[in-house]
């Protein structure tokens, strides 16, 4: 048998607590590359989990894996996401603590796979519950349909979710689901009309092309190209894509049937995903007047009237005019032909992004239990968009990177109120650890008045001359010395150079990021003229109308920008998530090659870096590395001592105490809690552990 110390040479630790060095990064690294070379994706700091992109199928998910994480503590069976969600699961049903999973990382390092997994991991561990089969079947369900209508290939994933995703599974009593809720976030809908090169738009538009049968393609006036399109120009080279599309859409069917979504709302949504690809096509001429028109006989425009069941040649205006009220005199302007392309791509977007918040609440519907049970509760899995630190950073970055700091404020007050508690609870000494609070940081962007967001807020409802410039200029002045913001006027020399006048940076707790405001503006507007909005609330179709519905009701009012929305969302998925018992999954993506086998250590020392997964390791160091119940230590070290061998009968906690007198532990190595113990060093433990292995 391999040596335990030998062992540990080859695989590393399973726990990065035991790792001697554990201040050194390279060490860290270290231990994740070992790991990922033999196999192994999986490792813990503590309770929170790391797993490793491995980009190839690892035979670690089959039924007999699944079971061997039934009912297991994390020390009893090798690192894995299927022990957190067995962990979640059992506190949940045993303990009646509500839990929530959340995973993090960057795009492609795996993160909506290990949700689905454990999703999967609770359908098979409550197998033998009845009654919930249909239930399971629809939860599952959600991930494909979801997929086709959110996720798009990029260059960073091939099956990249475009939207954040909050999903809670309802359990009942007997711990059986029993139903679930979604919540969306920031659909990345600037796709829908432009994508960047060897990057497609979302999955559904290409499915259904490959996909839809004859019928159907005459139905929704479409041809079967992607060509065809301006949206859907750029296509992978794939020989088999279009097999591999079509194919996905009887997937996205059968996905439809489960959830319930009836055949005529299926046609009004694809009557909408072909109305979007047909408003792509329409195109403006100009008139002698220097304005944009939309020739009377132009295909395009008539089939999206038709598809959408609105006026056509009232579709035709709304397209190149548009009505301002002034203080009570109503203007009708005409639209040159840029501001007309802007108006179709801005309904496109608009009406693609309301078909997904539709299928999101169609799906909720189809979810919500049958009856509320009053004694139920729930596990929440967050799949959403991780730290983002491009070359060129806009307004999205600085949202999905507000998205992050909010998450890592939680995590820093879950954790560390979570090993106060436990200290707490076993009568141990509190030591307090010096981290960074990221607090800061959310202030800087979120405070009222003060704040970015604010800020931003008050240029964006400015009447008058408002510019990407004015806001730049607003913030500079505001926020000048701020220690977390650097203007381009107050750069130091170094970054001045980098940094451009139409930028301003922002020190992240994950690092720097220079965000370009220009379009900031724009995009929290997410304008949407009147004249189109009020037509879409027209039309005969169901699924269009239920979305446009409420822009009567509001009309007067001015909808809030797109940052606010995103903040009070955001806001009231941290209230969701900060009442649950939080367990955590972090990606890493090992290369930007989507291989498997390569370990790209720059890329991946980034990673740790964003994660904040060294200081996470020295939070949880700077405390006790290991700790185990009085029980299951003397368990499995009872042989090493006479005291507690052959034969042992007292209290498991007067056994180890004659256990670790036995093997010599300084007083200063460990503590003796309430029903366990804590041992500060992983050496004391290697060494106890190395002389099991050799007895
Ligand atoms: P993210 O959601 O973080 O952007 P995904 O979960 O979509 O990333 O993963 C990207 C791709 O990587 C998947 O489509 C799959 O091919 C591969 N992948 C991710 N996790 C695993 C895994 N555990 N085993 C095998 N392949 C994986
Ligand atoms: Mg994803």
């Amino acid at each position: 048998m391999e040596h335990a110390l030998q062992h540990r040479e080859r695989v590393g630790v399973s726990d990065f607590v035991l790792l001697e060095d554990f201040r050194s990064e390279a060490a860290f690294i270290d231990n994740l590359r070992k790991r990922f070379k033999e196999n192994i994706i999986y490792t813990y700091i503590g309770n929170v989990l790391i797993s490793v992109n491995p980009y190839k199928n690892l035979p670690i998910y089959t039924e007999e894996k699944t079971k061997q994480y039934y009912k297991k503590a994390f020390f009893e069976a090798p690192p894995h996401v299927f022990a957190i969600a067995d962990n979640a699961y059992r506190s949940l049903v045993y303990e009646h603590r509500e839990q929530c999973i959340l995973i993090s990382g960057e795009s492609g390092s795996g993160k909506t796979e290990a949700s689905k997994k454990v999703l999967e991991y609770i359908a098979a561990r409550t197998d033998h519950l009845q009654n919930v089969e249909n239930v399971k079947d629809k939860l599952l369900q959600t991930n494909p349909l979801l997929e086709a209508f959110g996720n798009a290939k990029t260059n960073r994933n091939d099956n990249s979710s475009r939207f954040g995703k909050y999903m809670d599974i309802q359990f009942n009593y007997e711990g059986g689901p029993e139903g679930g809720h979604i919540l969306n976030y920031l659909l990345e809908k600037s796709r829908v009309v432009s994508q960047m090169t060897g990057e497609r738009n979302f999955h559904v538009f290409y499915q259904l092309l490959a996909g839809g049968d004859d019928a159907l393609m005459n139905q929704l006036k479409l041809q079967g190209r992607p060509e065809a399109y301006k949206y859907t120009t750029d296509v992978t080279t794939q020989s088999n894509q279009r097999h591999l599309d079509a194919e996905q859409f009887r997937v996205v069917r059968e996905a439809m049937k489960v959830i319930e979504i009836g055949q005529q709302e299926q046609l009004d949504m694809f009557e909408i995903v072909a109305s979007v690809l047909h408003l792509g096509n329409v195109k403006f001429v100009q008139n002698d007047k220097g304005y944009a028109e939309i020739l009377s006989h132009d295909a395009n425009s008539g089939n999206v009237a038709e598809l959408v069941k609105v006026n056509s040649l009232k579709l035709r205006e709304a397209l190149t005019s548009r009505t301002i009220d002034a203080r009570g005199d109503v203007v009708n302007t005409p639209l040159d032909q840029e501001q007309a392309q802007f108006a179709r791509d801005a309904l496109a977007k608009a009406v693609y992004d309301k078909l997904f918040s539709w299928l999101v609440s169609r799906i909720n519907s189809s979810l919500a239990p049958k009856e509320k049970d009053s004694r139920s509760s729930v596990i929440g899995i967050l799949d959403i968009y991780g730290f983002e630190i491009f070359p060129k950073n806009s307004f999205e970055q600085f949202c999905i990177n507000f998205c992050n700091e909010k998450l890592q404020q939680l995590f820093i007050e879950l954790t560390l109120k979570q090993e106060q508690e436990e200290y707490l609870r076993e009568g141990i000494v509190w030591e307090p650890v010096e981290y960074f609070n990221n607090i800061i940081i959310c202030d800087l962007i979120e405070a009222r008045h003060k704040g970015i967001i604010a800020i931003l807020d008050d240029e964006c409802l400015r009447p008058g001359d408002a510019t990407d410039a004015s806001f730049l200029e607003k913030l500079t002045q505001g926020l000048d010395g701020h220690p977390h913001f650097k203007s381009h006027r107050k750069a130091d020399s170094r970054t001045q150079k980098i940094m451009g006048r139409d930028e301003f940076c922002l020190i992240h707790y994950a690092g720097e990021v220079t965000y370009n405001v220009s379009t900031f503006l724009e995009k929290n507007n997410d304008l949407l003229f009147r004249d189109i909005q009020s037509l879409m609330a027209t039309s005969g179709n169901a699924v269009v109308q239920d979305c446009f519905k409420d822009y009567n009701l509001r009309s007067k009012k001015r909808p809030e920008t797109a940052i606010t929305q995103f903040k009070n969302s955001l806001n009231e998925l941290i209230k969701i998530l900060s009442s649950k018992e939080p367990s955590y999954i972090r990606c890493i993506k090992p290369n930007d090659n989507k291989a498997p086998m390569q370990f790209d250590d720059k890329l991946v020392s980034h990673q740790v870096k964003y994660l904040g997964l060294m200081e996470n390791l020295r939070v949880r160091r700077a405390g006790f590395a290991y700790r185990r119940t009085y029980e299951t230590f003397l368990e499995r070290y009872k042989c090493l001592s006479a005291e507690t061998w052959p034969n042992y009968r007292g209290p498991a906690r007067d056994g180890v105490q004659k256990l670790v007198e036995t093997l010599n532990y300084e007083r200063e190595d460990y503590r003796m809690g309430n029903t366990k113990i804590f041992i500060r060093f992983p050496k004391t433990l290697f060494e106890t552990e190395d002389a099991y292995q050799i007895k």
